[in-house]
């Protein structure tokens, strides 16, 4: 069991979590979040995230207050002022920069605090902070090192991202599924992420739809973000009658509460997928050019993951465009992994 160090010992009153972006990773944070709430019930919580992420945390009982920042401001010396009064004013014991960028040290040192820390990172500004932190824990699990970063400061173990759901979205979520004739256990599909050698491929997707279709495991819908609503649209097309693209037609907050209505998620390393775990829906994970977790959730998971010589190249790819990882993640093996799961859970 890890013991808090010693600086950090009294209890803290009011903490500041800086984490910005992006979707996955501030999902993941939730294990810190989680830990930091166990450890510390009376404590005010507040959360630094940039406006286009922050919705995901908005409805989380575990946020005392959730501050959004628009990215435009993080450029702006003047909106940086402002918002340092603001942090300031708060005088927050500790806190907590949990992005380990240049950006985010420095978001950190102008909200104060009695006590700043941090991850080790190879970014520079790291003496903005008062300590860092190894981005330790078990690599093999989710958030290990969010989770690993909870045990340094409170002295106990971390638990797996969770995203509560408020009823108002599940109403909310309920009142749109009907309008669209969808009933809960559907299948979600996750297909879109920034990194091109992240993509599973557009024909694999289809397969996989129609091998979906006739194993009967459910509607297949399409998540993704409003730049990805015609990709979308175009992969459905050539999906099953039924198939459905809600991509950028989903408010953020209310993304956990459709994860939660669906009987299985399909996706790859993207931010919809670990919320498909994070609300502990059945899910598929597909791997190829980043680590991947394989353990540590408290959700049924299974994730695919062929660990070739190349791999984990993360952003440099050496096969000119080929993603031969992503590739060999069949349409069989996938549906072959979601059947298996399916059955488990059964
Ligand atoms: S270099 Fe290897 S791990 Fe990276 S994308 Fe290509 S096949 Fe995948």
């Amino acid at each position: 069991m890890p013991t808090p160090s010693t600086d950090l010992s009294s209890s803290p009153q009011r903490i500041l979590i800086v984490r910005l972006s992006a979707l996955g990773d501030l999902v993941f944070c939730t294990s810190l979040l989680d830990g930091l709430r166990r450890a510390y019930p009376d404590a005010q919580i507040s959360w630094l995230a940039q406006s286009g992420f922050a919705g995901i945390l908005r409805e989380d009982p575990r946020i005392d207050q959730l501050i959004s920042v628009p990215k435009s401001d993080l450029s702006s010396l003047s909106a940086l002022w402002r918002l340092r009064r603001k942090l300031r004013a708060q005088r927050f014991d500790w806190v907590i920069d949990a992005q380990g960028l240049a950006k985010s040290r420095i978001l950190a040192w102008l909200a104060g605090g009695r006590r700043r820390v941090g991850f080790r990172s190879k970014e520079p500004l790291a003496g903005l902070l008062h300590q860092t932190y190894d981005k330790g824990g078990e690599p093999s699990d989710i958030a290990s090192e969010y989770r690993y970063l909870a045990e340094q400061l409170t002295g106990a173990p971390a638990a797996a991202p969770r995203l509560p759901i408020t009823s108002g979205s599940r109403d909310s979520v309920d009142t749109q599924m009907q309008r669209l004739s969808l009933e809960p256990g559907f299948v979600a599909l996750c297909p879109f992420t920034t990194r091109p050698q992240k993509h599973w491929f557009d024909d694999h997707w289809q397969t996989l739809a129609g091998l979906i279709a006739e194993a009967g495991l459910g509607r297949c819908v399409v998540f993704g973000g409003p730049a990805d609503r015609t990709h979308a649209q175009a992969l459905v097309e050539a999906m099953p009658a039924g198939s459905l693209s809600l991509a950028g037609d989903t408010a953020l907050h209310e993304l956990p509460a459709w994860l939660e209505r669906a009987g299985l998620v399909i996706g790859v390393d993207t931010g919809l997928t670990h919320i498909g775990i994070a609300v502990q829906r059945p899910t598929v994970a597909l791997f190829g050019s980043t680590c991947p977790y394989t353990g540590g959730a408290d959700s049924p998971l299974r994730v695919l993951y062929d660990a070739l010589p190349c791999a984990p190249c993360k952003r440099r790819p050496t096969c000119d465009g080929a993603f031969i990882c992503m590739r060999q993640l069949t349409p069989p093996r996938v549906i072959a992994a979601a059947r298996e799961l399916l059955g488990a859970v059964a």
